[in-house]
């Protein structure tokens, strides 16, 4: 397993957010944990990379206990959050951004070959790389942030809703992308865009008021009657 979540429970002061949320992230796979606004995905990723501490339950990197590292070494070990809203710095080029990313000990050590793995695989960013980051499409400017990601060597990616704000014709683009990414890297995607996120997942977790209420191969929970209802309008 690349990631297990194991009863995860945390929150805002008094606010408890997580009830004990338990999940696994294949090798090589991209799994999907879906629900609508306020469920607490995005508090799930914070609470795996450690920037949001947890009240209880355990956090497992390649088989390792990494539950009380700190986030910036847990980006050593080879977790990788992409966050909502892709704070890029939008005065800087392409490049300037994506060696911003390449920070940790072992990416900085190969700096030059990960900017040439992370361009072969975003074939785009190197036609772009003098571009101010500010001026690219917001498909691109995703794209680049997942990429600035890539620039740490990581072995688990977490995305946080890369398809918000997206037109559907440039959500499917860049799902493509992510469908492929995971030959490299193994993902967590967390996502509003239950249908989208089906049809690229190999394994999907539905989080209601910080419990997850549903899990299945994407294909099960497609035809599942409470998600059809409650998640795909139909
Ligand atoms: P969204 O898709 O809107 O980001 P989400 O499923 O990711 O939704 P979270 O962002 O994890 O949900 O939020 C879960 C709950 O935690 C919400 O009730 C939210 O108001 C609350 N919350 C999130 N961040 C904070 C914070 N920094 N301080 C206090 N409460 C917060």
């Amino acid at each position: 397993m690349a990631l297990v979540l194991e009863r995860l429970e945390s929150g805002y002061g008094k606010l408890k957010v997580l009830f004990g949320v338990s999940l696994r992230v294949e090798k090589n796979t991209v799994t999907a944990l879906l629900g609508s606004n306020g469920a607490g995905k995005t508090t799930t990723l914070l609470t795996a990379m450690g920037v949001v501490k947890p009240w209880a339950g355990r956090v497992f990197l390649d088989g390792k206990d990494v539950t009380d590292v700190p986030p910036h070494k847990k980006v050593e070990l080879g977790m990788a959050l992409v966050p909502e809203g892709r704070r890029l710095f939008a005065d800087m080029t392409v490049e300037e951004n994506l060696l911003m990313g390449a920070y940790t000990k072992r990416a900085r050590e190969k700096v030059l070959d990960t900017l040439e793995w992370v361009y072969s695989l975003f074939p785009r960013l190197r036609e772009r790389r003098r571009q101010k980051a500010g001026t690219m499409s917001g498909g691109e400017q995703q794209m680049l942030a997942i990429a600035r990601a890539l620039m740490s060597r990581p072995k688990v990616l977490l995305l946080d809703e890369p398809s918000a704000g997206l037109a559907p014709k440039v959500v499917a683009d860049l799902f493509d992308v992510v469908k492929r990414l995971k030959e490299e890297v193994s993902i967590l995607l967390v996502e509003q865009n239950v249908a989208a996120s089906l049809e690229i997942s190999d394994y999907a977790y539905v989080l209601e008021n910080g419990h997850i209420v549903k899990e299945g191969a994407p294909q099960e929970l497609a035809q599942d009657e409470y998600v059809k209802k409650a998640y795909l309008g139909v």
